[in-house]
């Protein structure tokens, strides 16, 4: 970005974006060199607007969520990272009871207490799950069998030119740990359908929910959840990446201050002071020794960005 570009952000953006904001703050992993510049929009009409002439400029552009499925890169990443805050982060009923329209900004736990204090069923399986609900629906996060794109009706996206959209289900293409979606698309609204049940009964399934990642995921380490997808298959028929991991005797390997979680094999934790490279030499190494011992090969969950 040249001078001209940042100044007209500035004024477009009422002062609103820093420069050389360090990721490594705004990632679980806690590591990542620094964006060109950080921007939070909290409405839909400047957000359109800033889209637009980042698009018209061609300057490259992301949106994040939590940082809780990304490992930027020690060098960091030019353009402009958007955080959806304000407006873009609500939470409302929809025009029928069983539904939930959630900002693409909105944190996933936010949504939970929703839910929880209505009564409101069918989205449980997110708990303890760190993210937005943005990142949820771009990932198609999931856990115990379920995933969020089993719950949505409609999402509401702003296009590459900053114009608003909204798709129905039935336009909409998932599979797994993936929204099928156009580059430079921002996912600003959900809309999802749940089942009425009481908080009482929600609030305990969640509970079960965290109790199961307590007792089998390393939450004392920073990370960014599990590394590597997991094989094609059934579960049953084929081990998941974790059970990969540990034949191939990886618990504990570790590169720098980057380490094979000895809880979870397929959780690479900071271990105090770790960089991205120590990261991905690590997901090297794993994919290399797993493919030469067990002849499969690990594709990765997380998302890399940055230089
Ligand atoms: C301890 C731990 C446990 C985890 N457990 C699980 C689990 O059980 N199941 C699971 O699926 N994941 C899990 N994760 C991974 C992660 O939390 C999820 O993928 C989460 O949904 C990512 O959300 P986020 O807001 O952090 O997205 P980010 O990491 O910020 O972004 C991820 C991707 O989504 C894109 N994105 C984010 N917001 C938007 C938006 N509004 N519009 C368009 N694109 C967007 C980003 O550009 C990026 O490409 C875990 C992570 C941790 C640290």
């Amino acid at each position: 970005m040249d001078i001209r570009q940042k100044e007209t952000l500035e004024q477009m953006t009422g002062g609103g974006i820093r420069f050389h904001y360090p990721m490594h703050r705004l990632t679980t992993y806690q590591v990542g060199g620094p964006v060109e510049a950080l921007w939070e929009a909290r409405d839909l009409e400047t957000l359109k607007k800033v889209i637009r002439y980042l698009s018209l400029e061609g300057i490259p552009y992301g949106v994040l969520g939590r940082g809780s499925n990304l490992l930027v890169k020690d060098n960091g990443i030019d353009g402009v990272m958007i955080l959806l805050k304000g407006s873009l982060a609500a939470i409302k009923e929809g025009a029928e009871e069983s539904l939930v329209w959630a900002g693409g900004g909105a944190p996933l736990a936010d949504l939970m207490n929703w839910c929880r204090q209505r009564g409101m069923s069918g989205l449980e399986f997110l708990a303890g799950i760190p993210g937005t609900v943005g990142g949820a629906v771009a990932m198609n996060a999931g856990a115990f069998g379920q995933e969020v794109n089993e719950r949505i009706k409609a999402l509401q996206f702003v296009l590459p030119g900053g114009t608003p959209v909204e798709r129905n289900r039935s336009e909409l293409k998932f599979s797994y740990r993936r929204l099928h979606m156009e580059e430079g698309r921002l996912v600003t609204n959900v809309c999802c359908f749940l089942d009425r049940a009481t908080p009482e009964a929600v609030s305990e399934k969640m509970s079960g929910f965290l109790k199961t990642r307590k007792q089998t995921q390393p939450l004392e380490y920073p990370s960014a959840g599990s590394v590597f997808k997991n094989p094609p298959g059934a579960p049953a028929s084929t081990p998941g990446a974790g059970r990969l991991i540990e034949k191939a005797g990886l618990k504990g390997k570790k590169i720098g201050g980057a380490m094979v979680s000895e809880k979870h094999a397929n959780f690479i934790v900071n271990n105090g002071g770790a960089t991205a490279a120590d990261i991905l030499m690590l997901m090297d190494l794993v994919r290399f020794e797993v493919k030469r011992m067990l002849g499969i090969d690990l594709e990765p969950e997380i998302r890399v960005l940055g230089k």
